[in-house]
């Protein structure tokens, strides 16, 4: 890139602590959401909460997630070209805050050049960081999401469940509806969420009795 501006230095700075902090909220977050989504797959499971393995398993969970996110994204579902699904690291912390900052640049950039005021850059800058907002906002539940369903997912594995049913929220998206009330082979099961702001989850297929089975 040609251009040096005096406040890019600056501004790196900024994102830098901003990536931190977003980096901090989630991994404090992910804790309560692993001993949320642990917890609800043992009460299916068992009907009883065991508080002090909940506990160690979302350590352990989050853990590892830390870990992710200090890299500055995480482990995502990534769809291929021929509809296979596969666990991929995506960085998006580190992305977002990169198209975050280009965009302040620009806008910073663009306004010194129309030789407006100051004051009027505080109006141009804020709906970028209101966007920012929002975003942070939808990535945070993203993410609670996917270690919610990590975590029961995890709980469900151990415990020998071998099929899940797909559960869908109160209003489910196009994305999900198809798959309400599916029933999936663990190792088939999509990865959750399968897009932002999902809410779906799965409930462990439990065989009663043999002859209830078709
Ligand atoms: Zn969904």
């Amino acid at each position: 890139m040609a251009r040096k501006p005096t406040y890019q230095a600056a501004l790196d700075e900024y994102f830098a602590e901003f990536e931190k902090a977003v980096a901090k909220a989630l991994v404090s977050g992910a804790e309560i959401a692993a001993a949320a989504g642990d917890a609800l797959a043992q009460s299916r499971l068992v009907g009883g909460i065991r508080w002090d393995q909940v506990n160690r398993a979302a350590l352990a969970l989050v853990t590892q997630y830390a870990k992710d996110v200090a890299r500055g994204g995480s482990l995502c579902t990534v769809r291929r070209d021929d509809g296979t699904t596969a666990q991929e690291f995506v960085p998006w912390l580190r992305d977002y805050t990169e198209t975050a900052r280009n965009a302040l640049v620009d806008l910073v950039e663009e306004h010194i050049a129309s030789g407006q005021g100051v004051g009027a850059l505080a109006d141009t800058l804020e709906p970028v960081f209101d966007s920012m907002k929002g975003h942070a906002e939808t990535v945070a539940r993203t993410e609670m999401s996917r270690i919610r369903n990590d975590a029961a997912f995890g709980r469900y594995l151990k415990s020998g469940v071998d099929r899940v049913e797909y559960l869908v929220g109160p209003e489910p998206c196009e994305i999900c509806e198809p798959f309400a009330g599916t029933i999936f082979a663990v190792n088939d099961a999509p990865w959750l969420p399968q897009h932002p702001r999902c809410v779906c989850g799965f409930a462990p297929v439990i065989d009663v009795p043999p002859d209830e089975e078709t």
